[in-house]
């Protein structure tokens, strides 16, 4: 029976430990339980974060997951998509390039591979990808299972089946297709294509047998309902990574959002993720350094997972300063990728 719970009482003890021990028994936050840890007091912040710590460390210890990036194709987006640099609404300068050569790609698994990351993540602008990208993948991806121990995940946009099972046979281990936020939120961030696209993209992706990456962007001008609803359709989707972004308003693209979000509201938003999502590797992505500010090492109390370099089109920060917040914490990097 989910408990009731009264997080808007100061006086009263708010039991996250027993909702954290339902979710570790293997029960699930209901709907206004999690809008009750989006809008709790902040003097209950400590014991949320502690709740969420508990069923982060039954799934992934005291590890955190290392991720790095590639653009491998940027700008040139045929889509609207309202917060991103590369869409056709954006005047954003941001670099415009198809798909770099395969040398560019290589050398960036050498970058992750040196970097302790256990995920190199291959990312494509555009709503779907070429058949020729596609074949240029397959046999990038080959070479680099050859040289390095490391887990492919591609971001290629839209996929059929057929183009899933392609990638699952050439050794990718993952696809990321962000949901981004709620169905009924869906619209206000993008009208070129359907949330429903997303949804059947992942569907695809789950049945050529790939892990799914999902996440989404928080700070966009959505509500807290509308996160909750991201947060539960994931907890059905049972993403085995879940990449939450906090939005960063780039200027010359039409989304301007919510300016800098409040840092403990961030850490709400995490321990959401990670109660909703109990096993999913949760990563803190885009807009940890900006909006979670001094707050950064808290949010790997839920999360277990990070970017180490930069994002797609924003930096991040150097990777000495993450791997001294690891340590710092008395946390370490994942060797199992
Ligand atoms: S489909 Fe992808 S690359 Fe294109 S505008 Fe949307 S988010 Fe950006």
């Amino acid at each position: 029976m989910p408990t009731q719970l009264t997080p808007h009482n100061n006086d009263s003890a708010v039991p996250w430990h027993e909702l954290a021990a339902r979710v570790l028994s293997g029960g699930a936050p209901t709907r206004s339980e999690c809008l009750s840890i989006l809008q709790s007091n902040d003097s209950e912040l400590l014991d949320l974060l502690a709740a969420a710590y508990r069923v982060r460390r039954a799934a992934h210890g005291n590890r955190v997951h290392l991720n790095l990036l590639i653009n491998a194709k940027s700008g040139q987006c045929g889509e609207d998509c309202g917060y991103c640099s590369q869409s056709k609404v954006s005047e954003a300068d941001v670099p415009r390039y198809d798909l770099v050569r395969p040398e560019r790609i290589l050398d960036g698994a050498e970058t992750a591979a040196g970097r302790r990351a256990g995920t190199y993540c291959i990312v494509l602008s555009g709503l779907r990808p070429s058949r020729g990208e596609l074949d240029a993948l397959a046999q990038v991806v080959a070479q680099i299972k050859a040289r390095f121990s490391l887990r492919i995940c591609v971001s290629p946009g839209l996929l059929s089946e057929s183009q899933a099972v392609e990638l699952k046979q050439c050794g990718v281990d993952r696809v990321n297709h962000n949901l981004n936020t709620s169905r009924g939120f869906y619209p206000n961030i993008c009208t070129t294509h359907a949330y429903q696209d997303r949804l059947d993209t992942l569907g695809a992706v789950r049945r050529a047998g790939l892990e799914i990456c999902s996440g989404g962007i928080v700070g966009m001008g959505e509500k807290d309902e509308d996160v909750v609803e991201l947060a539960l359709e994931l907890g059905r989707l049972a993403p085995e990574a879940v990449p939450v972004n906090f939005f960063l308003p780039i200027p010359g693209t039409p989304l301007q959002g919510a300016g800098r979000l409040d840092p403990r509201y961030c850490l709400k938003v995490l321990s959401l993720f990670r109660l909703a999502n109990p096993k999913c590797e949760l990563r803190i992505a885009a807009g940890r350094e900006v909006h979670l500010g001094s707050l950064q090492p808290l949010g790997l109390f839920p999360a277990d997972s990070i970017f180490v370099g930069d994002y797609l089109t924003t930096k991040g920060q150097p990777p000495d300063e993450d791997f001294r917040m690891i340590r710092e914490l008395g946390f370490e990097p994942a060797i199992d990728g």
